[in-house]
């Protein structure tokens, strides 16, 4: 494989999408070395056939809001590849999703569900549809509205969607109901699904979770832990919360988080009970960041991001691209010794090599952020035996699967000095195996 004109040919064939570009750069540029040590990948032009989505679906939804207009919106779901296990992969709901972001996470999705070690392949699928300032009802319409296509491309054994950004219980739960009334079933096409039915214990914590429990294995592995270090986190949401809770009961301090508006910095750090203030102010009220930093009289900063502040661990838990070459540079010169990404592809190409010529632990969403998609390959085996284990059996389960993953990217990753590349590991292991089961499995 030359990986500059495989690069270059889908530019050609897929333009204008630049995140999906990306991505595949990325992957392309660390797997290079080891799968041209394998000719017979080659003669079946492998790697076209993992580049390109499997099938692409794409409808308009359309709904009414509650003034009575009628609306409309896009909806998708890309089937990546499904070489290892059904399809699984969230839904995002997002003003800014288009073809070019889901294949990027599709894509991505399929070699991070692979170092899961369990049996799923990848997909991902949304709507540009923004629940912001949206009624419980009009999501509620939206929602039902979009599963009327989508339904009949999913199921237990086929296309087993999640949450994402703009996907929470809430939106997961109206999305169940309609399945289950369209396809006249009660089955685990939805994880992050409510605990009454059929939803596993850890779910909702797992990304978050997961990213401190990868982030324990680097720290452990340079002889340290998370004890008194201090730590940026952006996004307020799902990922970001629970990644704050685990800091907290790890002894670490968090002094920021962020949403789309700007973010806060607390030098007093983020404690529990003003974490419990930002969990019922973003999941109940749908509130804004700001409004932390008027209750506890700290600064906000209106349209910008955390990392131009001091701390010794970032944690990019928001969205794609939102740390550049230039906040890598600061977060460097400020100290920082460890990246872990809670959120996908949260930092730019530049942003990776500065990280990476600085030698500071480095380690990518499709390893870090793994926890989430892990818990939800365990809803899926709970679902399938009838059967929900303790928080305690899940848990566990998530760091064993999150220290795996961890030696898989260092057997990987690990250069002649010694500095482990978190990204090559990442892919390079993430690769094999799909590589190896669609292989055996003929040209298809
Ligand atoms: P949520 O919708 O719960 O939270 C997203 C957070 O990021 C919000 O604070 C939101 O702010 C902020 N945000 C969203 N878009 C932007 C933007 N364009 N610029 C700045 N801030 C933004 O989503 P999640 O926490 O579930 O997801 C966060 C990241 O983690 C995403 O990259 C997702 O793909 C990834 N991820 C999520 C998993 C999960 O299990 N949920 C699993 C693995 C990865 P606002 O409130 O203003 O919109």
């Amino acid at each position: 494989m030359n990986a500059a004109k495989v690069l270059d040919d889908l530019k050609r064939r897929f333009p204008n999408e630049p995140e999906y570009h990306q991505a595949v750069e990325e992957v392309l540029s660390t797997i290079e070395e080891e799968y041209n040590k394998h000719p017979e990948f080659d003669k079946v032009n492998l790697i076209e056939r993992l580049c390109i989505p499997d099938r692409v679906y794409q409808f308009r939804v359309t709904w009414m809001d509650d003034k009575g207009n009628i609306q409309t919106n896009m909806g998708y779901r890309v089937q990546h590849n499904n070489a290892i296990g059904p399809y699984k992969g969230g839904i995002r709901f997002h003003a800014s999703v288009n073809l070019s972001i889901l294949k990027f996470l599709a894509f991505e999705q399929t070699f991070k569900n692979s170092l899961t070690t369990l049996p799923m392949g990848g997909g991902k699928g949304g709507s540009d549809f923004s629940p912001r300032g949206k009624s419980n009802m009009e999501v509620m319409r939206f929602v039902q509205s979009f599963m009327l296509e989508l339904w009949r491309h999913i199921g237990p054994e086929t296309d087993v969607p999640a949450g994402d950004i703009g996907v929470g219980g809430r939106e997961v739960g109206f999305m169940f109901g309609m399945y289950k009334k369209l396809a006249h079933e009660f089955t685990g096409t939805f994880t992050g699904k409510g605990r009454e039915f059929g939803g596993s214990l850890i779910r909702p914590e797992a990304t978050g979770y997961g990213n401190i429990y990868f982030l324990m294995e680097m720290l452990k592995k340079q002889g340290t832990d998370l004890k008194g270090k201090s730590c940026l986190i952006s996004g307020s949401g799902n990922v970001a919360q629970y990644t704050a809770e685990k800091v907290l009961e790890l002894g670490g301090k968090v002094l920021t988080m962020s949403d789309s508006d700007g973010y806060i910095f607390d030098p007093e750090g983020i404690d529990r009970e003003k974490l419990d203030y930002i969990m019922e102010l973003k999941n109940l009220y749908r509130g804004r960041i700001r409004e932390y930093a008027d209750k506890y009289g700290c600064k906000y900063v209106e349209g910008a991001r955390p990392w131009g502040e001091k701390a010794d661990i970032a944690l990019p838990s928001a969205t794609q691209n939102e740390l550049n070459g230039d906040d890598a540079k600061k977060l460097v010169a400020n100290g920082v010794m460890a990246v872990s990404e809670g959120a996908n592809m949260p930092s730019t190409p530049e942003a990776v090599k500065v990280f990476q010529e600085a030698k500071i632990l480095y380690a990518p969403g499709k390893a870090a952020n793994a926890g989430g998609v892990s818990v939800s390959g365990l809803e899926m085996t709970q679902n399938s035996i009838k059967l929900s284990w303790s928080a305690e059996e899940v848990d566990e389960k998530l760091k064993s699967i999150m220290k795996n993953i961890h030696e898989a990217c260092v057997q990987y990753g690990t250069e002649a000095d010694g500095y482990v590349n978190y990204v090559k590991g990442a892919n390079v292991a993430g690769f094999m195996k799909v590589a190896k089961a669609m292989m055996a499995q003929g040209i298809v």
